[in-house]
């Protein structure tokens, strides 16, 4: 390689760097007003128990319908919002709207909400998550929050205080994209998880790799002898399904099961499990 291939290398860099400030600028701009403006929308994606195939709950992801840039993914979106502090505002909707909305549903399937790091930063989590069961009459059993690593990241004492007072109402915690992290295990201790969502990616590995089950069978063993329960995600392959089944764990969730899809798709759900 020549120097000034590498230097063209580095102009082709900046235009892109210059090309992602500017989309990324595009998305803040128009982010701003998108609650007002009803773009968002909380998809609902079914979570099944392995023993028998029934529906446990529906997990809420986030999506934007921009009027002109068509679904924009939360991958793309979230960090945005993060940057901006918006995300404490929608944050807020996300779980008023997902309360509300599984209070429709049968009794006993759980709603699990997806937190970000920064709304443990502002001292009022805890009353907006009181009100909007309050306001729901979601029974505080049937909604789970699930945190990422990087929530734990800090070992602040405030926020593991923060998860004992949540856990106190009476609702669950998990642990999404579980070993993705840099010391996974040792945040294991750090909290009484009801959940673990084991990631996507070791999923994937299952029936790929020779090795390919032996993470999610220790993660699976490890999990029940803590008393908490195990989720595949992401799972695409009926030989992952029984792939997981044999290792123990749970609960599954992923495009073999369903897709997300908007709330008033969700009692379809319902009607066909009835029907196998
Ligand atoms: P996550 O919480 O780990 O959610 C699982 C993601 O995997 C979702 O992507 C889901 O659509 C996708 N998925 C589910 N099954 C499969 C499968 O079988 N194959 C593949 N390839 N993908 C599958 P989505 O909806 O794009 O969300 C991405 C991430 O955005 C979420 O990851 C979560 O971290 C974040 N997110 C979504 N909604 C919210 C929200 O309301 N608040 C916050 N803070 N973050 C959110
Ligand atoms: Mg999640
Ligand atoms: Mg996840
Ligand atoms: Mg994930």
């Amino acid at each position: 390689r020549t120097k000034s291939a590498g230097g063209r290398d580095v102009r082709f860099f900046e235009q892109n760097m210059q090309a992602q400030l500017e989309a990324r600028r595009a998305i803040q701009a128009e982010l701003r007003g998108a609650l007002e403006r009803r773009e968002l929308e909380l998809y609902y994606q079914p979570i099944f128990s392995l023993s028998d195939r029934s529906i446990v709950g529906f997990e809420a992801l986030l999506r934007w319908h921009h009027p002109e840039r068509g679904m924009v993914s939360p991958v793309d979106f979230i960090p945005v919002a993060e940057e901006t502090g918006l995300i404490i505002e929608i944050g807020d909707w996300v779980i008023q709207q997902a309360c509300a909305d599984a209070a429709r549903w049968p009794s006993g399937v759980r709603v699990a909400v997806n937190l970000s790091v920064l709304q443990f930063e502002k001292a009022n989590l805890l009353q907006v998550v009181r009100d909007a069961l309050h306001s729901s009459g979601l029974p505080a059993r049937r909604l789970e929050l699930e945190i990422t690593e990087s929530v734990l990241l800090k070992e602040d004492e405030a926020t593991i205080q923060t998860l004992h007072q949540l856990k106190a109402l009476g609702l669950r915690i998990a642990l999404d994209d579980f070993g993705t992290g840099y010391a996974s295990l040792s945040y294991l201790r750090s909290f009484p998880f009801d959940q673990i969502k084991i990631d996507r990616s070791f999923v994937q590995d299952l029936g790929v790799r020779a090795d390919g089950a032996l993470i999610v069978n220790a993660v699976a063993e490890l999990a029940q002898k803590l008393g908490m329960e195990t989720t595949a995600e992401g799972v695409e392959t009926s030989e992952q399904l029984r792939l997981l089944q044999e290792a123990g764990c749970t609960q599954a969730q992923g495009f073999n099961f369903g897709r997300p899809n908007p709330a008033s798709q969700v009692m379809r759900y319902f009607a066909d499990a009835m029907q196998r």
